[in-house]
């Protein structure tokens, strides 16, 4: 029995499949990474355009607030607002409006589901946002974070 009556393709059939398909193969990888890098989580930086730091959530003693705050990078937040833009918010608890920076409320624009808490600046705290939240944009009955 010869070697040739094995069964499945010979060595010079899979060469010529390789060679065929080696274009298709690529198109498919390229497409492959396409997608992967689709599904790449929104880059983010700090509110001053500077890299996130593991020790970005300590809170100053001070003020209450967090050393640095994590918004949507420049190029996620140029893709569109899906929400007006505002950057004023009413706390129910106390009833003061805390207004925050542009990096921050243009994140808020962009994906309301971004945050799960926001700053009051009377209480010197954060609290939570979304529907049953402790904020509504200052002069609407719309919560924050919906
Ligand atoms: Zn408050």
């Amino acid at each position: 029995m010869s070697k040739d009556k094995r069964l499945g393709p010979t060595e010079a059939d899979r060469q010529r499949w390789h060679d065929e398909g080696a274009p298709v193969f690529d198109k498919i990888m390229e497409r492959a990474k396409e997608i992967l890098t689709e599904g790449d989580p929104p880059r983010v930086t700090l509110s001053d355009g500077t890299q996130v730091y593991p020790e970005h959530r300590m809170i100053v003693p001070e003020t209450g607030m967090q050393k640095g705050y994590v918004v949507l990078a420049d190029e996620e937040r140029a893709k569109g607002f899906v929400r007006p833009y505002r950057d004023t918010y009413v706390h129910i608890k106390c009833g003061v409006v805390t207004k925050m920076g542009r990096t921050i409320a243009e994140t808020y624009a962009r994906d309301p589901f971004f945050y799960s808490g926001t700053y009051c600046a009377h209480c010197h705290a954060h609290f939570p946002v979304g529907m049953n939240g402790e904020f509504f944009w200052d002069g609407s009955k719309e919560k924050v974070g919906t």
